[in-house]
């Protein structure tokens, strides 16, 4: 008998908003221990929490871009326990009426097949402070500049059933909050962080087995080893006869395998009740409209519409969507270059991409823009430069030299399509060449190439090379 793996995934997206979800502190990374620590967020008594309008609005555009309901009252809960990161005793979470409930978001997966994955509710709630650990001192330090940092918890219905699957739902969330603009995403930073629920059982059965939560993993290639491992000690765990018990385990990826942390709390535990300091969260369809009408084209709509509407292949469409700074510079291009999808494609998918990879740049940091990668391209297509010089001038470009005209003049690479020249050049290298000549004609025609190397050469690889060619058959063969 087989086994069938069940994984569901709670997400935490920091919603990227000037000031946290219930103080005016600032939320900016990598500031001086508690420098952006308010009252609130200390939990100084006489203090109290007021919600954050943008947090909230990043919230419902998550929530209408998965097609959830949003709740018209919402609740903010305490759930209480103690840890010296969280100096109120409790942290404000949304528990039995969170903003975003029932939502579902298609997932395409490696083979290309499609998932609907159920979203089954997405809640606001703070952020805890941080604890770090000086070995040398023996000592532990507070830092509570992240305390009270809005998160928005993504989770997932346990409707995953291999690792790959669960990671692919991974990054469409990532891609999606940072193409709404909601999260930086970025996982380094820890704002965008996700915790798995592994369980396994009977291929065929319904009944969901006991399962593990493995907490936060900051890469999506750790994810997916975290989950492997942990389905694999499941299964070999339940063939021997064990019992598993319900709990946190934390993943150590130096030696690939998972521990465990703690027996997993019960919600009861948490003794959730309504903050009685924070009123209903009252949302109103004006609210909901408002926060619809800004909202960007989703990425899968645009991929449709690259592959529908421009003709791109399927590949190229996704990666282009992958990120929203990507679409948008190949829009931007394809602007100045009318119907030239594809050759718009193949630039920013190609040599931009690489060019951004080898120095391990975002889109939005690259060095040729839209237009100037754009002006590029119209000097191929109107025959002022070959496709190979072309990929000379991106990188002067790229080297900050200016733009492809400047380049091309300042360097003297416009082709040579004057027939004179190419002319003499063809001339010259048959003089040059006698026996080559000879054995061409009496049937080599191999060493059309050669001539045409020959040739090329002379003129700097400047020449047009279908006038080159052309040229170079007539000679050879009628002199
Ligand atoms: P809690 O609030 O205790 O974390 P939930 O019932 O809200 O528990 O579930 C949290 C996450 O665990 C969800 O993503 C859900 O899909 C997942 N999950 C619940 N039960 C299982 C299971 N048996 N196997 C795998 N994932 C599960
Ligand atoms: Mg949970």
């Amino acid at each position: 008998m087989s086994w069938q793996s069940v994984i569901g995934l709670e997400i935490h997206a920091q919603l990227c908003t000037a000031s946290k979800l219930f103080s005016g502190a600032s939320t900016a990374y990598g500031a001086e221990p508690n420098t952006q620590a308010s009252l609130v967020d200390v939990a100084m008594p006489g203090t109290l929490p007021v919600p954050n309008r943008a947090a909230l609005d990043k919230a419902i555009a998550f929530g209408l871009a998965v097609n959830a309901t949003i709740a018209r009252h919402s609740v903010f809960a305490r759930k209480n326990y103690f840890y010296s990161d969280l100096p109120k005793g409790y942290q404000i979470s949304q528990y039995e009426l969170p903003i975003v409930s029932a939502g579902a978001l298609a997932v395409r997966l490696q083979n290309g097949r499609s998932i609907d994955v159920e979203i089954q509710r997405a809640h606001l709630e703070e952020d805890a402070g941080k604890s770090l650990h000086d070995a040398f001192h023996a000592a532990t330090g507070l830092d509570f500049n992240r305390a009270g940092v809005p998160l928005l918890e993504i989770v997932s219905a346990p409707v995953l059933h291999s690792a790959q699957d669960a990671v692919a739902y991974l990054r469409t969330v990532h891609t999606l909050v940072r193409w709404l603009g909601i999260c930086d995403g970025n996982m380094a930073e820890g704002s965008f962080r996700c915790d798995a629920n592994v369980s396994v059982r009977r291929t065929g059965t319904q009944k969901l087995g006991t399962r593990t939560e493995i907490k936060n993993v900051n890469s999506f290639r750790f994810v997916e080893k975290a989950i492997e491992y942990e389905i694999e000690r499941q299964i070999r765990a339940l063939e021997n006869g064990e019992t598993l018990v319900q709990e946190t385990r934390l993943y150590d990826a130096a030696a690939h395998r998972t521990l465990p942390m703690r027996s997993k709390e019960d919600a009861d535990d948490y003794r959730y009740f309504p903050d009685p300091d924070l009123p209903p969260l009252a949302v109103t369809d004006a609210d909901i409209a408002a926060v619809r009408a800004a909202l960007p084209e989703l990425p899968d709509a645009r991929r449709k519409r690259y592959i529908e509407g421009l003709g791109l292949p399927d590949s190229d469409a996704t990666q282009l969507c992958a990120d929203k700074a990507t679409a948008d510079y190949f829009e931007a291009m394809l602007g100045a270059l009318p119907g030239q999808a594809k050759t718009c494609a193949n630039w920013v998918l190609g040599e931009l991409a690489a060019a951004l990879n080898a120095q391990n740049l975002a889109m939005e940091s690259t060095r040729i823009s839209a237009p100037m990668l754009a002006g590029l391209v119209a000097r191929i297509a109107d025959g002022t430069i070959s496709g190979k010089t072309a990929k000379d001038v991106f990188a002067a470009m790229w080297a900050g030299e200016g733009d492809a005209d400047a380049i091309v003049a300042a360097r003297g690479l416009q082709q040579i399509s004057d027939t004179g020249a190419i002319t003499a050049a063809v001339d010259a290298v048959i003089a040059q060449f006698p026996m080559q000549l000879a054995d061409y004609r009496t049937g080599n025609e191999k060493l059309l190439q050669f001539f045409v190397g020959q040739a090329m050469k002379r003129l700097r690889g400047q020449a047009n090379p279908q006038q080159l060619n052309a040229l170079l058959r007539d000679k050879l063969r009628s002199d």
